[in-house]
């Protein structure tokens, strides 16, 4: 077919609905936005309207888009070598394995790279149950791990309810104070009993069937859940007591959402197996993966690891992570997020909390922030489904592009966001909960 010049909004549109196949939709009713491209924070379409981008796409720019640097090593990348089968010795995966480990805990010194998250997750669930030779694996409600076979199983959030799938993963609930399973009143008591309730599940599954526990470090699509004071580093020590493996999966966490490179770096906690996708090259080129710690790696020194991905180590994606990583840390992007959060992201939305009735609790650190809406702050009863397509409507209206889930506004903006930006987002939020409260 030939293009109208200036492609408009409406070809684009059209293109897609009559043959593109959504995910997580009912096809029919579906009204995509149309974005034709993106520099930093800021989206736009063909016909000049222009959208700060709060929710890093599915959280996962956090360079923001088109970063120049991230786009010159790939097309340099591809005039080279454009692909090659994950058995050959290359050197930008090598070199992207090797920016990885600078950055995680001692005691890892391997990458197991993927297509993205959910097999990151995959995979790293297959590598438990063939060291542990046990074959559970624990995960929490209110969790998401990914949509392929075991991650999806894993996940315990509205998707999966009831999780009638799941043969050989258990669920327990984590920590989430505002709607506490527990009847916990503080952050510690939360965790404490949120680790007792772990301890008894273990003990009532059998700890010799359970190869792993699979923890987003700190839960990101249900709810950006921090973690209260010494959960995770319970958790760790649970794990060590029944030999299971501890799976953090950093996919959305990971590489400077929170602050840190890594999210669990804030808590006290050293994992076995730490899956990763997303931020480590925000998204440019699909790739994910899984850090292998010592022990588990030597493991597979005489053993054959009976897995594997044609695009493995990809070497357009693996120029991409090394680009990002270098940039990251010659920009200071994750300090940079840390600031956002302290300084600037974190004291606007607790102001916004104060003001408005509907926001029922503000969580988050870094660039990873929710808003959690209340009908009635004093029952805690969830807005409606059409209060939230209202809120994003508006949203949109005013040019932000909100990630809106459930009864929540998840304020995920690129690590690299401005002050400003965050000030024209944050006025807009004000406006359109002034208006629909
Ligand atoms: N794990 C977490 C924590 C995620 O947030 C996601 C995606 O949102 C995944 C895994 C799955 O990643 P992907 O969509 O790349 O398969």
């Amino acid at each position: 077919m030939t293009l109208p010049t200036p492609v408009d909004n409406q070809t684009a549109f059209d293109l897609d609905r009559a043959h593109v196949f959504h995910s997580w939709s009912a096809q029919g009713a579906l009204a995509p936005l149309v974005i034709a491209g993106g520099s930093g924070t800021v989206l736009w379409d063909y016909e000049g309207n222009r959208y700060l981008d709060f929710a890093s796409q599915l959280v996962n720019v956090n360079i923001g888009h088109s970063h120049p640097a991230v786009v010159a090593a790939i097309a340099e990348q591809a005039k080279v070598l454009a692909t090659i089968a994950p058995s050959n010795a290359v050197l930008p995966r090598g070199e992207a394995a090797a920016r990885i480990i600078e950055r995680a805990p001692e005691g890892f010194h391997k990458v197991f790279f993927t297509n993205g998250g959910a097999d990151a997750n995959e995979n790293a669930i297959r590598m438990a149950r063939l060291y542990t030779g046990r074959d559970k694996v624990l995960s929490t409600y209110r969790s998401y791990h990914g949509n392929t076979g075991s991650a999806i199983v894993s996940t315990g959030d509205w998707r999966r309810v009831p999780n009638e799938y799941a043969r050989g993963h258990v669920h327990f609930f984590g920590p989430y104070l505002y709607r506490s399973e527990f009847w916990a009143t503080t952050p510690e008591e939360e965790g404490a009993r949120a680790l007792h309730h772990l301890r008894r599940v273990i003990e009532s599954e059998g700890p010799a069937s359970i190869a792993a526990i699979l923890l987003e470090s700190v839960p990101g699509t249900a709810g950006v859940m921090i973690p209260p004071p010494g959960y995770l580093a319970g958790v760790r020590a649970l794990a060590d007591e029944f030999g299971i493996v501890l799976i953090l999966d950093e996919v959305m966490a990971g590489f400077g959402r929170t602050g840190r490179w890594f999210a669990f770096e804030g808590y006290d906690v050293v994992p076995d197996l730490i899956t990763f996708a997303k931020g480590v090259n925000s998204g440019y080129v699909p790739i994910g993966g899984v850090i292998i710690s010592d022990p588990i790696a030597a493991h597979f020194d005489e053993r054959v690891f009976p897995g594997g991905l044609t695009y493995s180590g990809h070497p357009l994606a693996a120029a991409s992570i090394v680009a990002t990583l270098d940039t990251m840390a010659a920009e200071g992007i994750v300090e940079h997020a840390a600031m956002i959060g302290t300084d600037v992201l974190g004291p606007a939305l607790a102001q916004l909390g104060a003001d408005h009735p509907l926001v029922g609790e503000v969580r988050g650190e870094g660039v990873f922030w929710v808003l959690e809406l209340v009908a009635d702050p004093a029952t805690r009863e969830p807005v409606s489904a059409e209060m939230m397509a209202r809120i994003k409507k508006e949203l949109l209206a005013r040019g932000i592009l909100p990630f809106t889930m459930d009864n929540r506004i998840h304020v995920v903006p690129p690590c690299t966001v401005s002050p400003d930006e965050v000030a024209t987002a944050v006025a807009a939020m004000d406006e359109v909960l002034t208006l629909v409260e």
